[in-house]
């Protein structure tokens, strides 16, 4: 699925979203998953638990993960990416993010509040090597 042509737009709306998880954890590193369509489009954040609660690594909670992927399931979605927030640091994956990065499949989102607006950038984590994909936010509310 992730393989499918995606065009790059990103709801802005989605965007915002991930932006005011990553503020309310704040000095913390927030987590959470994007779920997409059968077409590969973003189209639900899906906020996780950081079980770290640390400002320089994250851990999405194993239960809320499963139960998550359950109700995606159920919703004819599929799991689109994997987010998180630098809070002081570039939006870059970080040694440790690459080293732990178990998803070739996923898209990895990284934002930082380092930045004013915080940016949001996409990537790929394959076998250690990381390749960033063009993301535009997109006014559209739903592609
Ligand atoms: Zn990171």
């Amino acid at each position: 699925m992730a393989d499918s042509v995606w065009d790059g737009m990103f709801p802005k709306l989605l965007y915002e979203e991930i932006v005011s998880h990553a503020r309310s954890v704040y000095p913390e590193e927030c987590c959470g998953l994007v779920a997409g369509d059968s077409d590969g489009r973003p189209i639900k954040v899906l906020p996780m638990t950081n079980i770290y609660h640390s400002p320089t690594r994250y851990q999405m909670d194993p239960k809320e993960q499963f139960r998550i992927q359950k109700d995606l399931r159920s919703e004819h979605l599929e799991l689109w990416a994997i987010y998180h927030s630098h809070p002081a640091t570039e939006p870059f994956p970080s040694q440790t993010d690459i080293r732990l990065a178990f998803y070739p499949d996923l898209f990895y989102l990284l934002t930082s509040l380092r930045d004013t607006p915080p940016p949001l950038r996409c990537f790929r984590i394959r076998d250690g090597k990381v390749s960033e994909v063009p993301l535009t936010l997109s006014d559209r509310a739903r592609p």
